[in-house]
């Protein structure tokens, strides 16, 4: 089982030993992670991932409501079933529809959940980016102080 799926989450207890899995296998999650709730577990080993979102319509000043549906590989080791909250990534494509992969099970008996990227935080990075340029600055200016004293 590999170390780190460079994924904050806790990995399953059984090995399934697929070489499509994420946990157990070669497959590398790279892209986008999301969360969502499983709407159909039929297809063997696949799994429909859905989230909603809200959509801006200028026209009438408000937000409407809209789902995202994503074809999931569904490994062994997780099984996931319908109406189960679920992590998913992004990878290679494994078949027509499907390029991501479930990474968790995050629990039971949903039935709608918002969703929520995991992986891209940009206002966070951009505040830490800009406390580190104040704090830059304002080394600057005490270095400048102490010259002035001189
Ligand atoms: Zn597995």
């Amino acid at each position: 089982m590999k170390k780190s799926i460079g994924v904050n989450l806790q990995p399953p207890k059984d090995d399934c030993g697929s070489g499509s899995c994420a946990w157990h296998g070669t497959l590398s999650v790279r892209g986008r992670v999301f969360r969502g709730v499983v709407r159909s577990a039929k297809s063997h080993n696949t799994a429909i991932i859905e989230w909603g979102y809200h959509r801006y319509v200028p026209k009438y000043e408000r937000y409407e409501r809209r789902n995202t549906r994503v074809t999931a590989h569904n490994p062994d080791c997780i099984k996931a079933k319908e109406g189960d909250a679920v992590v998913v990534g992004e990878c290679k494509p494994l078949s027509k529809t499907k390029h991501f992969v479930i990474l968790a099970k995050v629990g039971e008996g949903m039935f709608e959940i918002k969703g929520e990227d995991l992986a891209d935080k940009p206002e966070e990075k951009e505040e830490k980016r800009g406390a580190k340029a104040e704090k830059e600055e304002a080394s600057e200016e005490m270095k400048e102080e102490k010259k002035n004293e001189e």
